[in-house]
């Protein structure tokens, strides 16, 4: 099956539209004379030579620029072709509904729900106001019963609570029905808030403290937020001492800021002599923000320009290439939804 657009060929693939040949027209010339160049010599060079150009107009502040062949949803042939690029579509082909109740995938769905209320809650329809009240009720049924992520849905939550009640006005749809959402989310709010996590029976199974020294330290190193990691420390003298050992503050320099910050700050230290928690405040101090780590993440291939789940994959269009992607953080995802 194929369709066309703009000069550019779709083939569905997967119940997925990918670009079959030609580019996209965002890099000007060197697009179009590759284009060319890859028609004359066969359809292996046409994919490398857009791959290469792909890469030079992947520049995070471009890319934002570019349309994407994934959010776009080409139906039927012909004079009855249409091309509906809606939200609901887009949220619907990357299978939010699924993912966003999958561990992997919760937060990064969370934190899209998160800024599409805040930033565009004026600008999306009453179904994708409803499909993300809805992914909230579940999220928050998956969340208590798992008994996870429960502190940053209850601040999405509040987050989404406070921006439907002040921004009700400008939102689209009848009063009645941006009531029924708002009476959704105070729901939810008041589940999480009740919920209280199952005290863990005394059964002679293993606990965490059971474990060595170095498993635990190990395990602190995962996390990726400094205020987790003061949380354990809160909870005995034993985790204390862990949790303010030096190679998990180490780890979490290296993971948030670059090795040029870091080494702005210990550059003429002994490494011994190093106190990695000063390392971290001052690199933070100057950064201002920390990386977030998501279980999974949409990503652009750099081949086809199809955006998919990292960890989920697709079928590229191009077997001859190795596959190599650009993470979009819910916030360039939001971005590229052209809302
Ligand atoms: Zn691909």
């Amino acid at each position: 099956m194929e369709a066309s657009s703009r000069g550019n060929v779709y083939v569905k693939q997967n119940g997925h539209w990918v670009i079959a040949s030609g580019g996209y027209d965002a890099g000007g010339g060197v697009l179009d004379s590759a284009r060319e160049r890859g028609s004359a010599i066969g359809t292996t060079e046409n994919y490398n030579e857009r791959m290469v150009s792909i890469q030079i107009v992947l520049d995070m502040n471009k890319m934002q620029l570019l349309p994407l062949p994934f959010l776009r949803n080409i139906q039927g042939t012909g004079q009855q072709r249409k091309t509906n690029e809606s939200v609901s579509s887009a949220l619907e082909k990357l299978q939010f509904e699924e993912y966003a109740n999958q561990y992997r995938q919760f937060m990064y769905c969370l934190e899209f729900y998160r800024s599409l209320i805040k930033h565009k809650s004026h600008r999306i329809s009453g179904t994708v106001q409803k499909h993300v009240c809805n992914m909230l009720e579940q999220m928050t049924s998956t969340a208590i019963s798992l008994e996870l992520f429960v502190p940053s849905l209850k601040q999405t939550l509040r987050d989404v609570h406070d921006c439907l009640r002040d921004k009700e006005q400008e939102m689209i749809g009848s009063k009645a029905m941006r009531r029924k959402h708002q009476d959704m989310v105070s729901n939810c709010l008041v589940r999480v808030s009740n919920f209280q996590y199952t005290q863990k029976e005394e059964d002679g199974t293993l606990s965490l403290m059971d474990l060595p020294k170095e498993c635990l330290i190990n395990i602190l190193k995962k996390l990726e937020k400094p205020r987790d990691i003061i949380n354990v420390a809160l909870t005995c003298s034993t985790l204390e001492v862990i949790a303010m050992d030096t190679e998990v503050w180490e780890s979490m320099c290296f993971h948030h800021f670059s090795d040029k910050e870091i080494c702005d700050y210990v550059g003429h230290m002994e490494l011994y002599s190093v106190n990695w928690v000063e390392v971290f405040k001052f690199c933070l101090k100057k950064s201002k923000v920390l990386k977030t780590c998501y279980g999974d993440e949409l990503v652009v291939c750099n081949n086809c320009r199809g955006v998919c789940w990292r960890r989920v994959g697709h079928d590229c269009i191009s077997n001859e290439v190795l596959p190599s992607f650009t993470a979009l953080s819910p916030a360039d995802f939001l971005n590229l939804l052209n809302l």
